[in-house]
């Protein structure tokens, strides 16, 4: 791909570009009265316009049915996640029935694990990445604990190598192979919330299942954001939040992932009617019984609000299509790497190290940059400038343009901003 480093370039880009009406259809926070350079899909995403419809639609049931809106009305509640179901089944490759929406997502970890970290004699531990976002850390952690094992060996962690930031596949072969007689499962991210690094799933599932581990994965930076195949890799179970990539309020409810092979298998869960079998869940009677799907690992009643925040969202996301999305994404994300290089290169130096990989496949809307020096400093100049991306301990910017919402000229003003503000920062190097 050819860029330019210019702002007629960067106008021309966004005048090309199929999907640069979505824009539209986002609330973009203003500072006084001017729109201000977003960045930062990768934790909170944007309102879509149509979020105040949709809740708006269920509060005016609510006060027309009452109760009876479980049952009655346009969009009876006891049925409303399934078109959730259908909006995402595409997003991460899945049959509908293998998805849903409930809860958050470190409580949907621990729930998943219930089910499937499935310790037995010598085989008990559990790979993850290393530098794994911390509520994995502790999720597993505890779990593991829980269990009665002790965490420090239980836990297996795998590192970048010295002088590398990013997991090399053949490493985390290889350590899955050297513990093959002592894992009994691999939890990993999709994407590393750190270095932006996209996991092969494929791979590391086909892996875990030959030395008979389960395999699941966190998607919270990866749904909305790359294509995955879940129901085609195998992949055991996932879970993903909806509030980074997918728009759907602070907060937004979770969705999980449970592949279909393990519809008939009577797996350990914790429990809750809202999970037990819909056409008998109103007898009361005792004894769980679950729902085929997904839908039996639900727990309790449907956040009906919060369901209707993340459908206005995903109704948005099959108007633009997820493929073109992604069509947009790598090239938009391709342009800040190219601004930053020649950031660089006006500055004489690599001041900013773009952690993330190069290669598009192994990476989604985010780069990571280690500054040279005075990483917070130059974060807050750029806040102050309302260029909104996020800082993460110790030392990484990240920003994430997102395809729905954000320009070429998004992009371009950032850099222009970071060479500006690095340029006054020097002399008193
Ligand atoms: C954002 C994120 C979380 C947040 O979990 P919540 O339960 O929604 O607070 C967890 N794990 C990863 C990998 C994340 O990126």
């Amino acid at each position: 791909m050819q860029f330019t480093n210019t702002l007629a370039f960067a106008q021309q880009q966004d005048q090309e570009d199929e999907l640069q009406h979505f824009r539209n259809e986002f609330l973009i926070p203003k500072h006084e009265g001017k729109e201000i350079t977003y960045l930062c899909g990768n934790s909170l995403g944007l309102q879509p316009k149509n979020t105040r419809q949709f809740i708006n639609e269920q509060l005016d049931y609510w006060e027309k049915y009452g109760v009876e809106g479980w049952f009655d009305g346009e969009q009876p509640w006891l049925a409303y996640h399934h078109e959730i179901s259908d909006l995402l089944a595409p997003i991460l490759g899945a049959k509908p029935i293998e998805v849903t929406c409930m809860n958050n997502l470190t409580i949907n970890l621990h729930l998943l694990m219930v089910s499937f970290y499935q310790p037995k004699g010598k085989k008990y531990k559990i790979l993850m990445e290393g530098g794994a976002f911390p509520s994995d850390q502790y999720a597993i952690e505890s779990q593991v604990k829980f269990r009665g094992y002790n965490a420090d060996d239980a836990i297996i962690e795998v590192f970048p190598r010295a002088g590398e930031e990013t997991l090399r596949t053949e490493d985390i072969l290889e350590k899955i192979n050297k513990h093959k007689k002592e894992l009994a499962l691999i939890l990993f991210g999709g994407i590393n919330y750190y270095t932006g690094q996209v996991f092969d799933m494929k791979t590391i599932t086909k892996a875990g299942h030959d030395i008979g581990a389960l395999v699941g994965f966190d998607l919270a930076h990866a749904a909305g954001n790359v294509p995955v195949q879940l129901h085609n890799w195998e992949v055991d179970f996932a879970c993903w939040c909806s509030y980074k990539y997918m728009n759907s309020s602070p907060g937004g409810i979770s969705g999980i992932f449970v592949h279909e092979k393990h519809f008939e298998a009577d797996l350990p869960r914790f429990a809750g009617w809202w999970g037990y079998q819909l056409d008998k869940r109103f007898k009361m009677d005792k004894g769980f019984v679950p729902e085929k799907g997904a839908e039996g690992w639900q727990v309790s009643t449907s956040p009906i609000l919060m369901m209707a925040a993340h459908k206005a969202s995903l109704k948005v996301f099959e108007k633009a299509g997820f493929a073109n999305m992604r069509a947009k994404s790598i090239r938009l994300t391709g342009f800040l790497e190219f601004l930053i290089q020649q950031v660089n290169e006006a500055l004489g130096e690599e001041f900013f190290k773009i952690i993330t990989p190069k290669n598009p496949e192994e990476r989604g809307c985010q780069l990571s940059l280690i500054c040279k020096q005075d990483g917070k400093l130059i974060f807050d100049a750029l806040v102050k400038q309302q260029i909104i991306g996020d800082w993460r301990e110790p030392n990484v910017i990240r920003v994430s343009p997102v395809p729905l919402y954000n320009t070429f000229k998004d992009v371009f003003a950032f850099a222009d901003a970071l060479l500006e503000i690095s340029l006054k920062l020097k002399p008193t190097n």
